[in-house]
């Protein structure tokens, strides 16, 4: 079956505004079949290479967060704002890497509140 670009957009709007934005892009991504995958903090479409078949390199990275993970076959290289490792993972240094992640996602919030305290102060004083 082809549906043509119009009606997947309204699918998708119908799907995000039932289910909100995640979950609606994931059940549509089945639907479809061929969507990048999404950050799981930001919601915002990942960049995605993999030749893991090939040479065992992979990459993901989220620009709008700021990580990147990049796998060389054995060996990863896990890096964020305040977080760098490189070497064989195991669990616990996932977890290290995600604490750090919701860390800077709620540093971010705060710095976006202050910056449009600021702005909205500005705006007032004209
Ligand atoms: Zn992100």
């Amino acid at each position: 079956m082809i549906i043509n670009r119009e009606r997947k957009r309204a699918i998708l709007k119908t799907l995000k505004k039932q289910h909100g934005l995640l979950k609606a892009y994931n059940m549509y991504k089945n639907y479809i079949g061929n969507l990048k995958p999404l950050c799981a903090s930001c919601g915002s479409a990942i960049y995605y290479y993999s030749e893991w078949q090939e040479t065992g390199y992979e990459i993901k990275q989220c620009t709008n967060c700021g990580w990147m993970h990049q796998s060389f076959g054995l060996n990863d290289e896990l890096v964020t704002k305040g977080f760098y490792y490189y070497g064989k993972v195991n669990e616990s240094i996932f977890k290290a890497f995600n604490r750090q992640l919701e860390a800077n996602a709620v540093e971010r919030k705060r710095m976006r509140v202050l910056f449009l305290s600021k702005k909205k102060s500005q705006q007032k004083r004209k």
